[in-house]
């Protein structure tokens, strides 16, 4: 997966799965910060629910999990947002174990 930012368009990349797949652009701020993609998969299962205000099984084509899962890993580099993320996944995580 050859994932390449779109210059002067933060958010935005470009995806290439394989050297002969077609070449998508992802949105990781497109549906309230879940992401688009502009490929098949995400346009026939992903978007029709969003747009109708439903939940759909998955949120994410593989174009959008490579790029969500690079930038993950890119983030978790920086030490201060490293620790505001761990700290909101763990409040999160604690949140969810009170409910139970
Ligand atoms: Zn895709």
């Amino acid at each position: 997966m050859t994932i390449t930012p779109i210059p002067g368009e933060p958010g935005r990349y470009h995806v290439q799965a394989t050297s002969l797949s077609g070449q998508y652009i992802v949105d990781l701020a497109d549906w309230d910060f879940l992401g688009s993609c502009n490929c098949h998969d995400h346009a026939i299962r992903i978007a029709p629910f969003l747009s109708r205000g439903e939940t759909p099984e998955r949120t994410e084509c593989k174009h959008l999990k490579a790029v969500k899962d690079q930038y993950l890993s890119e983030c978790l580099k920086c030490p201060a947002t490293r620790k505001n993320l761990v700290s909101a996944f763990l409040r999160a995580d604690l949140e969810t174990r009170n409910a139970t």
